[in-house]
């Protein structure tokens, strides 16, 4: 028998529309306009399967850190492969890599840590924390003190767990989620869109801290186990928090011993100007997730950093039932232990923190300089080097255009042209967030491109009558 016919499909356009089902993607859109085909990476830019140049402004999706050719990494990884290319750490299996990184992590942390757990991605690393926080609950016997509260908007993942503590229409909608009734989410702390008329950020965030605890009260505290919060929030929109905040979210929190779980997915490892994003709020969390950053990215690995507090409560769980009944097969694997510890090792030599808050300042200058007074932009806003412009119809009335104009995206596309990769966020927000190498110069063509592609999406709107 002839076997059946394959339809020739050369280019890598073609194939990728066959065969690839892609992440928050349009699927009827891509098979349309299929893909971008990122080819090779050299400090911070990429080029497509055409030779074609970007400047990354987004270090990929906020990871990316030391840019896309740090061949040290690449090194440390081979040795390792040769070395040892799997164990695992269960049943109290290690190795080195594992120990030297979390002794390193501990080290680091913003305030006492006392263990350190990984998993292979920041939603594992928070369905992890959700986990531990049940679990060490139970450990204490208080197992109705189960409920979870983060804010709209947030992004902490899309596992089923972690996707209900996202506040996103998007990762809930269609998914179903969030799953159960112990989610919980209050406001996003927003001052350019939640705050009331004259409302300063200091009030603003009075308002926000008395609906946590009237939230606290409703659902009843010994019902409520934790608050989820990434200091800076990421991918809901960059937004900074108001003054005093997080002061006074913390303190409602320790009023009614509720655990603070800090999601340092993108803000860990230098991104907001201090090593964490805690440091730049005075946050003391009981838990930490971490990613992205945490390898640069050049291998998929995620952390829990968790406090003595919660880490007695697992002890005394685990030798009460015999185990801790949780791990990854991959949970610290030995190569992608061995690119983090590099990886926090560059940083330390590369003086990161230092490294930002110098670059930061000028990307952050250049930003509100180029495209405050444009005006197809609301506000732009941002720490280090982590920031967003939200593009907006009415600047006066802050009013966001129409979704399904698409200017986000449309912009995004324009950008691609320029030769820098944007991201698109909800409400027309378009995020920076490039490698954490990057210098002044490369920020300022970053900038030069996005303006380019932000004035001809300004003149096609007023050709469409949009604007
Ligand atoms: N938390 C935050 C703050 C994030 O930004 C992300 C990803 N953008 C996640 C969690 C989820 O990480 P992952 O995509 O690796 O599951």
């Amino acid at each position: 028998m002839t076997p059946p016919a394959t339809p020739v499909r050369n280019s890598n356009a073609e194939r990728d529309i066959a065969n690839v089902l892609h992440p928050y993607t349009d699927h009827r859109a891509h098979a349309k306009n299929g893909p971008l085909v990122i080819a090779r990476g050299e400090g911070v830019k990429v080029w497509d399967d055409q030779g074609k140049e970007y400047i990354e402004a987004v270090a990929g999706l906020w990871c990316a850190s030391l840019g896309f050719s740090n061949h040290r990494l690449a090194e440390v990884a081979y040795e390792q492969m040769k070395k040892l290319p799997f164990y695992h750490a269960f049943t109290a299996k290690s190795h080195e890599p594992l120990i030297d990184l979390s002794e390193m992590l501990i080290e680091r942390a913003p305030c006492a840590m006392s263990k350190v757990f990984y998993a292979n991605s920041g939603s594992e690393a928070n369905d992890t924390a959700i986990k531990m926080v049940w679990y060490y609950n139970n450990a204490i016997g208080k197992p109705e003190k189960k409920k979870i509260i983060s804010r709209l908007k947030a992004y902490h993942g899309i596992t089923i767990a972690s996707g209900s503590l996202t506040g996103l229409p998007a990762n809930h909608k269609m998914f179903d989620l969030p799953v159960g009734d112990r989610f919980i989410h209050v406001s996003t702390p927003h001052h350019y869109h939640g705050a009331k008329p004259g409302e300063s950020e200091a009030d603003f965030a009075t308002r926000l801290a008395q609906e946590l605890e009237d939230t606290i009260l409703r659902e009843g505290p010994e019902t409520v186990a934790a608050f989820f919060a990434e200091p800076v929030m990421g991918a809901g929109g960059v937004m900074v928090p108001p003054a005093t905040y997080f002061d006074k979210i913390q303190a409602v929190l320790r009023k009614y011993d509720v655990l603070f779980v800090a999601d340092e997915v993108i803000c860990g490892f230098g991104r907001t100007g201090n090593y964490w994003g805690c440091q730049t709020y005075s946050i003391t969390p009981d838990i930490i997730t971490c990613a992205k950053a945490l390898s640069a990215s050049f291998l998929p690995i995620s952390a829990v950093i968790i406090n003595d507090r919660v880490f007695q409560g697992l002890a005394d769980g685990s030798s009460t039932i015999g185990t801790w009944g949780h791990g990854f097969t991959y949970s610290g694997h030995p190569v992608a232990a061995a690119v983090a510890l590099e990886t926090l090792k560059i940083y330390d030599e590369l003086n990161i923190v230092e490294h930002v808050n110098k670059v930061g300042a000028h990307m952050q200058a250049k930003l509100r300089e180029r495209f405050e007074g444009h005006p197809l932009v609301g506000e732009v806003r941002g720490i280090g080097m982590v920031a967003a412009m939200e593009l907006v119809a009415d600047k006066g009335a802050k009013k966001n255009f129409e979704p399904s104009a698409k200017v986000g995206p449309r912009l995004a596309k324009l950008g691609e042209a320029e030769g820098v990769i944007l991201r698109g966020l909800a409400n027309d927000t378009i995020a920076f967030s490039p490698p954490l190498i990057m210098k002044a110069d490369e920020v300022d063509e970053m900038v030069e491109r996005t303006g380019r592609a932000l004035d001809a999406l300004a003149v096609q709107l007023r050709r469409e009558s949009l604007t």
